[in-house]
């Protein structure tokens, strides 16, 4: 490419960055001004334009304009800057921006397939411009964050994911491609409909079996063009389908759900590090859920996979852990129906439980994990039974975006007076204490977990993903974090050491599948091998990952 084009496509622009003689070999000089900038320049002219603006739709634009235009660019500030940065390209803004997409669509980006497309999905592959693209992002729009249904407005997520891709694991932006399989948004309460800029098919869901034909025919799709071991990341698909497609491709594609495995995998690694500072066993926690769902469920078996590995049985386990839906406890007998999924976490009524409330002081739970998506429902007093039930009681808020939190940083840590350990799925800021104490927020969010554990599948040509992947990565994440950093009330090392996560993570999986050492020789190559391939953004396996695989 040369001229022109070369400047207006955002993989090989690089603005005003390009030297003389560059300029004059391709065909480019008059059309930029004469100065030839650093990116150093370029980065704060970025940074300068940022600090003017306040609000954070019109910062999401931004941001995302420059990697319109300027990848490079747009990559090299992200990961300078990811702890600022990242509730922008990703919650809570990321949200925001799906809610108007329509409205402040400027480009399209990533690839649009809807049902209409039937029986046309691998020419329509055909027309994405990148013949080696190594993972993809998928959503069906059915339920973003936690704002519900939202057709192909939900875009934003899967190019949001996979952002995060590249800026904390290193993977080459054109090896990413983000996806929105177009059905139908479901309510039509949804603004969508009465949006005149709303950019899908204007029809109901479809929930037939054409939905199932189509899902079934994108997969071949992908792996057709792409192999069989290109990774594919469900991401907020509802409730019924995302369990259903998990447990139908996991077993035939390289594949997982991110709000259940992912989301696990983090909430884990938040209890391994909470234990941590009570010094109890995870064995010894008792855990209600607030919400039953995708999240709810992948964390639940997850930690049962922990406990487990400690010597107690599937059951013993299973007896630790408590849901609270939309209807109540999960009870036996109870007159809404429980689906099978959540079967092995309904137990045996403990008694007359009327309210999330009731369940706290009746379940006395070391633990309570909120996915329900519902808002702030641990309320002031469940946060005060929480703090005299226990000496140190571990309140997770995970529900996204930030107004969906089941309670907030400030609530947690001043109600428990300090003492609670605190995680939050969207970020909150540090919070001070009238006692002048200064507590950071975890940011219980699976951006901890989906760049690493894609870097270690795509480096280690893995085929399919167990989830020992997840547990293994939940440990990682936990051992990350440093003594100091917890006795700040962190419960995940700062965003700022991301990259350093990811590779830690890729580095135990490619460990763990190697026995001999000519495995590990052979390994490494390939691994670096991949890594020249997948990955560019900076240099990461040093001598002392080398040393430790
Ligand atoms: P989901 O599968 O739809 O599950 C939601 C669950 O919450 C369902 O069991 C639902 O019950 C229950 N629920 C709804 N309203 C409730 C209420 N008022 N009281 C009690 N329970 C209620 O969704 P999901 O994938 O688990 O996601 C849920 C939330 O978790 C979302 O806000 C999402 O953003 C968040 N999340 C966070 C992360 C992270 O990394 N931090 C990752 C994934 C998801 P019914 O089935 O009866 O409606
Ligand atoms: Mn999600």
């Amino acid at each position: 490419e040369k001229g022109k084009p070369l400047m207006l496509n955002p993989r090989t622009n690089k603005g005003m960055a390009f030297s003389l003689r560059e300029r004059q070999i391709l065909g480019i000089q008059g059309l930029l001004p004469p100065k030839v900038e650093t990116q150093d320049i370029q980065a704060m002219r970025f940074q300068n334009n940022l600090k003017r603006m306040s609000d954070p739709l019109e910062k999401y634009i931004y941001l995302m304009g420059i990697q319109e235009r300027n990848e490079r660019l747009f990559y090299r500030v992200l990961m300078e800057d990811i702890e600022e940065l990242m509730p922008i390209v990703y919650t809570p803004t990321v949200g925001l921006a799906c809610t108007q997409y329509g409205h402040i669509f400027r480009r399209p980006k990533g690839l649009f397939i809807s049902i209409l497309d039937k029986g046309h999905i691998r020419s329509i592959l055909d027309n994405w411009p990148e013949t080696n693209v190594a993972a993809v992002v998928v959503t069906d729009g059915e339920r973003i964050l936690g704002l519900g249904d939202l057709g192909v407005y939900g875009m934003g997520i899967p190019v949001g994911k996979l952002c995060l891709y590249t800026a904390c694991a290193g993977i080459r932006p054109e090896k990413c491609l983000p996806v929105v399989i177009d059905v139908e948004i479901a309510s039509i309460s949804l603004i969508n409909l009465c949006d005149p800029f709303y950019m899908g098919l204007y029809q109901k869901r479809d929930r037939s079996q054409a939905y199932d034909d189509l899902i079934d025919e994108f997969m071949e799709a992908v792996v057709d063009k792409y192999g069989q071991d290109t990774l594919i990341q469900f991401e907020d698909f509802g409730n019924h389908n995302a369990f259903r497609f998990l447990r139908k491709y996991r077993e035939k594609y390289c594949t997982f759900n991110d709000d259940i495995q992912g989301t696990a995998s983090v909430a884990l690694a938040g209890l391994l590090a909470a234990q941590r500072a009570i010094g109890k066993p995870i064995t010894e926690h008792r855990v209600l859920f607030l919400g039953a769902g995708e999240a709810a469920l992948g964390i639940a078996n997850l930690i049962v996979m922990a406990m487990m590995e400690t010597g107690m049985t599937q059951a013993e386990a299973q007896q630790k852990i408590w849901m609270y839906d939309k209807y109540g406890l999960l009870v036996k007998g109870r007159a809404q129906e429980t689906d099978t999924n959540q079967e092995a976490f309904v137990h045996d009524s403990p008694g007359n439980v009327q309210s999330f409330l009731d369940a706290v002081n009746t379940i006395k739970p070391t633990a309570i994990i909120g996915v329900a998506g519902a808002g702030r429902l641990f309320t002031h007093d469940v946060i005060k039974a929480m703090g005299a039930l226990n000496e140190r009681p571990i309140i997770f808020a995970l529900s996204n975006p930030t107004n969906k939190a089941e309670c907030t940083a400030e609530d947690a840590y001043t109600i428990t007076n300090g003492r609670c350990l605190f995680a939050s799925g969207s970020p909150f800021d540090p919070v001070t204490l009238s006692d002048g104490r200064v507590f950071t927020p975890g940011q219980g969010n699976n951006a901890y977990i989906f760049p690493g554990v894609a870097l270690a599948v795509i480096l280690s040509g893995v085929r399919h993903i167990s989830d020992t992947v997840f547990l293994e990565a939940a440990k990682t994440l936990s051992e990350q974090l440093t003594d100091k950093e917890l006795e700040e009330g962190r419960l995940y090392p700062p965003l700022s050491n991301i990259r350093e996560v990811s590779v830690q993570m890729a580095v135990k999986m490619m460990h763990q599948t190697c026995s001999t050492w000519l495995q590990i020789v052979t390994f490494q190559l390939k691994g670096n091998h991949a890594l020249k391939t997948h990955c560019s953004v900076w240099p990461f396996f040093t001598p002392k990952h080398l040393k430790n695989m």
